[in-house]
């Protein structure tokens, strides 16, 4: 599980551009529906072997000029209130305005780390003016140019240094996130699964902000369900933000172990949907797929088979996650569904002895050897199951970097076809031997 750093600013300094540069745009997606190239304002994303989640808040400012201001104001807020460190951008080519004193006098009130980032500067002169920004009361600060990366490193050296280390606990209660769109149905089938506060067991304060985790038994599992839903809504936020629900799924994402993740059959595994989908991934987390309201969906022969297909085409190459048809609604599947997530759970911490995996992998490879490459041939001699909380497999071998993208595919289709890690994104090493 790893920390969550907000880029904020006024616009037009370079939050997007650096936002980008972070997540190297390696997931731009494209939105099934319309098929165009949707922009992305959360991301993971790692230096030094960290991992961190990024939300570059620009992202969701909307409205005119004039309401402009107020929006910043709230999403920094937001931001000071949901983040673990916050990247406060500005812009040497514009100077000190007067937004930027609005925002630092926030941030100056703020225990959380806080990197005053001025950008573009893109060369020695800039660099000279950018001493201006010390007038804004927030100390050191470190010069970037977003758009060739300079100054990129320094920044988040610093940054992850101080970014929270949140351990992943293991050998608890399986931990659930029910995200998705607004509107899915998430609420709904929360209310629906929970029923009565009689399942209740404890509500267990989070963090120091109100995510809460509560404990559940229910169908006979004991969990614990991680709200995106809102509602615990803090009074402060009145209208439904779409910053403020992203904010907090990708919190509740980093909490949990397994991502349930509701859509509207209506509407489809669109855009918006895939981000989270893929957010769950790159976190490793487990992931079960609801399509919800079935109930509304005129039935054919093939629809089931026919909707499924095309989710699972948008999800390539991490096909093996259940994918079930409900209706909260009329209260169908919704045991199936809690079921069906904590077989997820189990496979995501399911450890695999070496000797077993040995015996059942080398024969495997014995008959499907890694083809040479540059003439050379690659010996795998032995895997392990590495001591991590998701599933991460090491091949030993003589030439690891001669073997190619395919092959460390078969293997994980081989490694999921034996021991069965549906709903799991897993990790394949090829080490030096
Ligand atoms: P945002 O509104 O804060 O997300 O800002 P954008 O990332 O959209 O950038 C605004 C403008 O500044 C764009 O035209 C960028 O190309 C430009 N820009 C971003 N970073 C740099 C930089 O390091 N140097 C210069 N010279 N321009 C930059
Ligand atoms: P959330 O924003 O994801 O928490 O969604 P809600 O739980 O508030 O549900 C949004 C709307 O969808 C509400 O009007 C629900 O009554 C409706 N809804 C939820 N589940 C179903 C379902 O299975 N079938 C139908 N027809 N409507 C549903």
């Amino acid at each position: 599980m790893g920390a969550i750093v907000a880029i904020v600013g006024r616009p037009n300094v370079g939050k997007s551009t650096f936002f980008n540069r972070l997540i190297q745009r390696r997931e731009a997606i494209v939105d099934a529906v319309s098929g165009v190239t949707r922009d992305r304002h959360y991301g993971k994303t790692d230096w030094n072997g960290r991992e961190f989640s990024v939300i570059d808040t620009g992202g969701y400012v909307v409205g005119s000029d004039d309401i402009f201001e107020k929006e910043i104001d709230k999403q920094v807020e937001l931001a000071i209130d949901e983040a673990d460190a916050i990247i406060f951008m500005v812009d040497v080519e514009s100077g000190v305005t007067g937004m930027d004193e609005d925002v630092a006098k926030l941030l100056r009130r703020v225990d959380k780390p806080v990197f005053l980032a001025i950008n573009k500067v893109d060369n020695g002169q800039r660099e000279a003016d950018a001493v201006e920004f010390y007038s804004l009361g927030l100390g050191e600060y470190y010069t970037l140019s977003s758009i060739n990366g300079g100054g990129t490193g320094e920044l988040l050296d610093a940054l992850v240094k101080v970014l929270p280390e949140i351990e992943e606990k293991v050998d608890e209660l399986p931990r659930f996130a029910v995200v998705g769109r607004p509107n899915a149905g998430k609420s709904s089938f929360i209310n629906a699964l929970i029923g009565e506060e009689r399942y209740i067991v404890t509500d267990i304060a989070g963090t120091t902000r109100d995510s809460i985790d509560t404990k559940y038994n229910r169908f006979g599992f004991e969990f614990n369900l991680v709200d995106t839903a809102g509602i615990r809504r803090k009074a402060k936020v009145k209208e439904d933000l779409e910053f403020y629900s992203v904010m907090r799924s990708v919190r509740a994402i980093e909490h949990a172990d397994v991502c349930i993740l509701l859509l509207d059959a209506t509407r489809g595994f669109d855009g918006q949907v895939q981000n989270i989908f893929w957010l769950a991934q790159r976190n490793h987390k487990g992931i079960v797929i609801l399509v919800n309201k079935w109930d509304l969906v005129e039935k054919e022969t093939n629809s089931v088979r026919d909707f499924e297909k095309k989710i699972r085409e948008a999800m390539e190459p991490f096909v093996d996650v259940p994918i079930l048809f409900i209706s909260v609604l009329n209260k169908q599947r919704i045991f199936k569904a809690i079921e069906t997530a904590v077989e997820v759970y189990k496979n995501r911490s399911k450890k695999i002895v070496t000797r077993k995996l040995n015996d059942i992998m080398l024969p495997i490879i014995q008959n499907h050897q890694p083809p040479a490459y540059k003439g050379k041939f690659v010996k795998i001699k032995f895997c392990t199951q590495l001591p991590t909380p998701y599933p991460q497999f090491a091949f030993f071998c003589n030439l690891p970097q001669y073997v190619r993208e395919p092959y460390k595919r078969f293997l994980e289709n081989q490694l999921r076809k034996q021991f069965d890690f549906t709903g799991v994104p897993m990790t394949v090493f090829m080490r030096k031997k």
